[in-house]
């Protein structure tokens, strides 16, 4: 899942890219507004974490022009300690949330966790489909009672597919999970996660559709036993 990042003071910028890498994110950090503003318009996020106090382009009116241009990714807000007139103007202009700096890495993770969650009109930190569950927060993957053990890109790939469940999830999107710059990409190794991934899933729960992409789906067995301890 990728993330933008807009902060322009360098060791704390670092510090939260680290973490949100720690936690599987993909993370696309940038210092400057004008460069925010044009990746928030260009590509797609599942959220950003945008400072308000930026040099040139504030972090204000980057977030206006996004909701001006119709980009509603979930945005939480940094602000400075103490200055509410900025909290109060960032929710009007579209924040989703905000923390006040100096803040604990583990409540932006949390509020970021959360922001994602409501946006794709989740109640927790889970994805599921069947037995299938996948812990977004501490990257467990259960088949009933079964753990299944993933690679970080086959648990991309995983929680990419299940997002969609039913749903064709064409090789580009996936391919974007794990790359996300362009120049990396090659959907040949999408064919080689996707072939391991497959061998620890029950047979036949990840579809191809030839030359397209891939679908999850849960057999429709009336008890799929034979997998459960
Ligand atoms: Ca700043």
């Amino acid at each position: 899942m990728r993330l933008l990042l807009v902060e322009d003071e360098p060791t704390l910028n670092l510090q939260i890219a680290t973490a949100l890498r720690a936690e599987g994110y993909l993370v696309e950090t940038v210092t400057q507004g004008q460069d925010a503003l044009h990746l928030g318009l260009e590509e797609m996020f599942a959220a950003a974490v945008l400072d308000l106090g930026l040099p040139g382009l504030d972090g204000l009116s980057v977030l206006k022009r996004w909701r001006a241009h119709e980009r509603s990714l979930p945005v939480l807000i940094l602000t400075a300690r103490g200055n509410w007139h900025e909290r109060v103007a960032g929710i009007d202009a579209g924040a989703d949330d905000y923390l006040a700096k100096p803040f604990h890495m583990e409540e932006l993770l949390a509020r970021l966790r959360a922001l994602i969650r409501r946006s794709a009109g989740q109640a927790d930190n889970f994805l599921r489909c069947g037995e299938l569950r996948l812990n977004l927060q501490n990257h467990q993957v259960f088949l009933a009672t079964q753990e299944i053990t993933l690679t970080h890109h086959e648990f991309l790939l995983l929680a990419c597919l299940l997002r969609h469940p039913g749903q064709v999830v064409t090789r580009s999107v996936l391919n974007e999970q794990i790359y996300p710059l362009d120049n990396e990409r090659d959907s040949n190794t999408i064919e080689v996660f996707i072939g391991r991934l497959r061998k620890k899933l029950p047979e036949g729960w990840i579809e191809t559709q030839r030359g397209f992409g891939y679908r999850l789906r849960a057999p429709n067995l009336p008890s799929t036993s034979s997998k459960t301890p």
